[in-house]
This record gives C-alpha cells, structure tokens and sequence, in this order.
C-alpha cells in the first residue's frame, strides 16, 4: 500500500512480492497484505538459506545420536541421528529453525544427502569397531519424492561399508499420508534395498487404518506431543495406549519419543512400549559419546533401569 509500506515503486514490488508468497504458503485462492513481519522472516530466510549453503562447504554440519533404548531390558538398540550446525556468525542454529528454510528452498535435497552420507559412513565405522548399531535418519517429503533417492543411498552404503539393515529411515505420518500410494512405492523399494523405515510423529497425521497397513513400515514413533502429558492427560493416555495395540496387532514395533521422567518410562513400560527415546537416558550426543553409552562406561545411566523396579 502506498504510502504506507513504501515511498518508491521498486520497494512496493519487491513487498508485494513477499506478500504473494505468503498468500501462497497459505494455500489457493488466498490473499494477503505485506507486514513488516514478513519482511524480517523473508530476511532471516534468505540470510538462513545462504549461510547454511555455505555450511555444506565450509563443513558445519554434524550428526548428534540420541539412543534408542529398549524399555525391557534398559539397553540401547539403536540411534536417530539429528543433524547439528554451529555457523561461526550465527552460532549453533536449531534444526527448527534451519530445516524448514531448507524445505521451502528445496537445499534440503543437498543436505539431506549429505546426512544420508554421514549417517552411513558412521554405521561403518561402528561396523568396524565391532559395534553395529542401527542408525535412523530423518528422512523430508522431498527427499522421498526424489527419484535417484535408492540409487544415492546404495551407492552411500557401498561406498561405507554399511550393511543396509543397519539404516532406518524415518519419514512422517503426514509425509506417507499426503500421497499414500507414491509414498508406498517408494517405501517398497527402499525396503528391496534392505533399509527398514519408521512412520515418525505418529499420531499428529491422520492415517487411515488401511493405508497403514500397505505401508512397508516396521517402527512407529509416537510424537513427543503425546507422551509429555501422558500422566497428566487421559485422552492422551489413551491415545498412547490405543497406538501401542494397534502396532501390535499389525506387528509393528513402537518408539516412544521425548521420555524426560521415570513415570513416564513407567507408563510405557506398564503398557508393552518396547522403546524409548528421551532425556531420561540420553540427548542426541557426538558419535564419540555413543560407543561409552553404550558399553556402559556412564555412571549416570546406571539409575535408569532402576527406575522400574
Ligand atoms: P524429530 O524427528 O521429532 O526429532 C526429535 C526431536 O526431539 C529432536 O529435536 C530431539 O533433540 C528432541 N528430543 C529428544 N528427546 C527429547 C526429550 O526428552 N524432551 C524434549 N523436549 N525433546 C527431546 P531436534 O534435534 O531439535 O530436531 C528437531 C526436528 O528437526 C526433528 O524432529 C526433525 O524433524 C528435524 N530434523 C533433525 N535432523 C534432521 C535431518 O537430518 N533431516 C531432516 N529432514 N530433518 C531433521
Ligand atoms: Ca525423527
Ligand atoms: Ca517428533
């Protein structure tokens, strides 16, 4: 609007430019106005999108693992990998606030990929320390619409030594469900190659009952959203029951995520979860810290299974 935004014409377009993308990430036949708000996300955006280029090049990015530990038996199974960027301007910058950028300027692809390369390297390195350990990685929607994507994680695999049963990819509820059946050709293939794959968040989608059974999956990941009010909330309570029964009725395992309390590992426990993810045990850590977590050289993970008896 003019004179309010703006005194020159240049400027009103570029604002009028930003406004048209708004409208459009809110979906067809939708309008809206320039605010000074969309002007400083669309800077942080493009500064966002920019410096995490350059990231790739310079070499700030890393993978943390946060283990995946068995709710009977109180051992680490397995480890979701989350990647980690510490820029020299920016400082450490949150994969929440990082990723979606990311997505909306499709650098996700050149990120992603290399993720799916660190990931595998790591599994061969654990490989050839003697410890193999399952590695899951995050896996985004445009990824899984990528049509070389098997052809890029065999070639990761081979290249690392990495057996592909060690390799869990996770894809979102919502992910699988926007285009259920593309998303299950997808997934058929990648199971050919061997990797397995989790339905992540789960429970914040809207999957019916039977696309979830075509959909070669073999974990469920219950979001953290449910499991924080788990003892506070019947609803959600039952929720989390209800999703246990239903993975095990379609003999799927279920990981419970954000498990901060022994209450809550209680709860889980009480209900036949078989794993868990969360502070209580460990956050995502440096690969180094895995192998001492994992043959038990930590003193503080000692009180966890305690915690059940
Ligand atoms: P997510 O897949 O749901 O990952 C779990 C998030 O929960 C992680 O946040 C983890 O640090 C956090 N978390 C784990 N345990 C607890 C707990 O006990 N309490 C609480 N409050 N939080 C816990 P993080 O690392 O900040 O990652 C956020 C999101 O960014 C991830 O959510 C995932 O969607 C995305 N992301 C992370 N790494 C990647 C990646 O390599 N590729 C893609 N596409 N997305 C990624
Ligand atoms: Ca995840
Ligand atoms: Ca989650």
């Amino acid at each position: 609007m003019f004179p309010a935004d703006a005194a020159d014409a240049a400027t009103l377009l570029r604002y009028a430019d930003m406004a048209m993308y708004q409208a459009k990430e809110r979906g067809r036949a939708n309008y809206a106005f320039y605010t000074e708000y969309m002007g400083r996300r669309m800077a942080e955006k493009i500064l966002l999108h920019e410096r995490l280029k350059l990231a790739l090049a310079y070499g700030g990015l890393a993978l943390h693992y946060q283990p995946q530990v068995d709710v009977a038996t109180g051992r680490m199974q397995a480890v979701e990998a989350l990647l980690r960027w510490t820029d020299p301007q920016l400082g450490e910058v949150a994969p929440d606030r990082f990723i979606p950028v990311a997505e909306a300027t499709g650098l996700i692809l050149a990120v992603g990929a290399w993720v799916l390369d660190a990931a595998c390297r790591q599994i061969g390195q654990w490989v050839r320390a003697g410890s193999p350990l399952r590695v899951a990685v995050n896996l985004s929607a445009q990824q899984l619409r990528q049509t070389d994507l098997v052809d890029q994680l065999r070639s990761s695999l081979a290249q690392h030594g990495a057996p592909p049963d060690l390799l869990e990819l996770e894809v979102t509820e919502s992910e699988a469900m926007a285009d259920p059946e593309q998303a299950r050709l997808m997934l058929c293939n990648l199971q050919a190659l061997g990797v397995c794959v989790a339905l992540d968040d789960f429970g914040t989608g809207y999957s019916s009952l039977s696309h979830l059974k075509q959909l070669p999956v073999s974990r469920i990941k219950i979001d953290r959203e449910f499991i924080r009010p788990v003892l506070r909330s019947g609803a959600d309570a039952t929720l989390v029951r209800a999703v246990i029964m239903l993975a095990r009725t379609l003999g799927l395992h279920v990981v419970a995520e954000g498990v901060e309390s022994p209450e809550q590992l209680l709860f889980l426990a009480q209900h036949g979860c078989d794993a868990y993810q969360g502070w209580l045990y460990s956050k995502a850590v440096p690969a180094q810290s895995v192998l001492a977590l994992l043959h038990g050289d930590d003193p503080a993970q000692a009180s966890v299974p305690a915690a059940l008896a």
